[in-house]
């Protein structure tokens, strides 16, 4: 008989960790400010334990926790997370362009030269870029990334010496801040969605930087496959079933909603009841098909509905406050079923 080996787990890559924490966390339904919340929460918990308690296993805990929703947000706007990493840190510093970051030594007027660069530089772009297509090709893995991260910032080290902890937290605020303001744009179509990525990466490198220097040598991929081993960690289920965390309606709170208004409003005998009877037709016809959204054309019939309403002169002020929920409702459903 053959000497059998002890079976050793090969390292994930971030694209078969994003696909396994898909099937667990479908989150089509969440608005990705829902998933903001969580993001936030598991920062609020690194900035703590990193502070104060300083114990291992809770803030590997919430790092594995922040990386899991991270990644859910990744997944809500449809950005792979490899690329966003690879694509804001192919081993080199996106400022200065060096493998080992020399922003500090070049003062900060260095950043705002970035788009001026002198024809040296134009080599280290190409670099650069040759950088990001070698290893995009490869596998990009967790401890690929703090592995990058601590060696093109290993300033992060004396950083923390230096100003102590509470700095990270404040990086963590900042960063947090900056993505809630790049997929805000995108969803109100004033930004592109490379921004999501762009801050996606940011602030995880913060949280990568936390790990390599409090993990106290945990091997990340190893945590991750040891919290996901059953499905969802809390529920054992996959996928998920956990109960909600946040208070943010869900679709079908806000079509409920949406549906009571229209009765509100048949019943004040205000706007076009035949279409308001289609509309509500509409919501019990998907609901009958065990869809509980219903298709475009019933967003168009009921926003069409508010409309003509409030541009009718002398509607009464409750009228028009119902409109004027129907029409938050309706966008709200928008943003959160992605369209
Ligand atoms: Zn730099
Ligand atoms: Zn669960």
């Amino acid at each position: 008989m053959p000497h059998v080996r002890a079976k050793h787990r090969q390292t994930a890559t971030l694209r078969e960790w994003q696909q396994k924490l898909r099937a667990i966390y479908p989150n089509k339904h969440m608005s990705p400010d829902y998933i903001m919340t969580h993001i936030y929460t598991k920062c609020s918990i690194i900035g703590k334990e990193i502070i104060r308690d300083r114990r291992a296993l809770k803030l590997n805990d919430a790092i594995i926790g922040y990386f899991a929703w991270i990644m859910s947000m990744c997944s809500h706007f449809e950005i792979e997370i490899d690329e966003a990493f690879v694509g804001r840190f192919p081993e080199m510093c996106p400022y200065c362009l060096f493998q080992t970051c020399q922003c500090d030594s070049y003062g900060a007027e260095y950043h705002d030269a970035v788009t001026k660069r002198p024809p040296a530089e134009q080599e280290r772009m190409e670099q650069l870029e040759q950088a990001y297509t070698v290893l995009i090709r490869s596998e990009i893995s967790l401890p690929w990334f703090v592995r990058t991260i601590s060696k093109i910032y290993p300033s992060n080290r004396t950083l923390l010496k230096r100003t102590g902890h509470t700095y990270v937290v404040a990086k963590f605020l900042e960063e947090g801040g900056e993505l809630h303001r790049a997929y805000s744009g995108f969803m109100q179509k004033r930004g592109h969605k490379d921004a999501i990525a762009t801050e996606v990466a940011d602030l995880s490198a913060w949280v990568a930087s936390c790990w390599d220097l409090d993990s106290e040598g945990f091997d990340i991929d190893g945590q991750m496959a040891l919290r996901f081993r059953d499905g969802c960690p809390i529920c054992k289920s996959k996928p998920c079933e956990c109960p909600r965390y946040a208070i943010t309606p869900g679709e079908e709170e806000l079509i409920l909603q949406i549906e009571e208004g229209l009765r509100a409003l048949r019943e004040a005998k205000v706007g076009d009841p035949i279409e308001i009877d289609k509309a509500l037709a509409e919501t019990s016809e998907a609901r009958s098909r065990g869809q509980h959204v219903p298709g475009e054309s019933w967003f168009r019939r009921a926003s069409d509905i508010v409309i003509k309403l409030q541009k009718v002169s002398g509607t009464a002020v409750e009228v028009i406050k119902t409109a004027r929920n129907i029409q938050l409702a309706l966008e709200m459903l928008h943003t959160m079923i992605g369209s």
